[in-house]
């Protein structure tokens, strides 16, 4: 089975993909493959750094990156470990694409939907958390960890406003696959919310 986590950037977001592993692994003993997007496979990573920090200034050119990655990392790591019986665990996965290109940066929604199609085909992760915060929280929470920002932590907050709406279609489009969660409260009472549906989630 595969599961997503997706957050803005400074959500806690992962935190709490090492709660979930840690907790499928430890407490459950089950084979899990934690990986990321952007990024992945060895091709995908190199795709990040060139999207991330790139000067790749169309919108559609940096929409197809995306996706490029995405289709290489479904090819090469995710596709094979589901088929080997692992679990999946990717921090960030197609939802963040309709958040930060279509909603975020105003990419036209028949754009998404033509590469969601070609590169997904129409399956889905199984669970999906959404680790909800305030644009404001969050923006607060990235100046507090010092790093460098990549150009699309650079964007103010009404960009990640439209981000955060743009996760929020996706999960009233397909709401049984998501879990919302505040991460605005502290990381243990995030931790404890993300393994109580997780609980729910592996048991069913
Ligand atoms: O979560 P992580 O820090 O690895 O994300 C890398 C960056 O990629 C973040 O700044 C995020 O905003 C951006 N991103 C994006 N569009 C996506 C996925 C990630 O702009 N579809």
């Amino acid at each position: 089975r595969m599961i997503t986590l997706s957050a803005l950037d400074g959500a806690g977001k992962s935190t709490q993909v090492q709660t979930v592993v840690e907790r499928l692994r430890d407490y459950y003993g089950i084979e899990v493959v934690v990986t990321r997007e952007p990024g992945g496979s060895p091709v995908a990573e190199r795709l990040r750094e060139l999207v991330l920090h790139g000067d790749v200034i169309d919108p559609v050119a940096e929409m197809m990156i995306f996706f490029a990655a995405r289709q290489d990392h479904l090819a090469q790591v995710i596709r094979p470990a589901l088929q080997a019986g692992r679990w999946v665990v990717c921090d960030r996965f197609v939802d963040c694409s309709w958040a930060y290109q279509v909603r975020g940066r105003g990419l036209a929604r028949a754009e998404f939907e033509a590469l969601e199609k070609m590169v997904l085909r129409g399956w889905r992760p199984d669970l999906t958390f959404l680790l909800d915060i305030e644009p404001v929280v969050a923006a607060a929470r990235r100046r507090g960890r010092g790093a460098e920002a990549d150009r699309f932590e650079r964007q103010d907050l009404e960009f990640f406003g439209r981000v955060r709406q743009g996760y929020f279609e996706r999960m009233v489009a397909d709401p049984e696959r998501f879990r919302v969660i505040d991460a605005a409260v502290a990381p243990g009472v995030v931790r404890k919310e993300v393994i109580a549906h997780l609980d729910e989630f592996v048991r069913s």
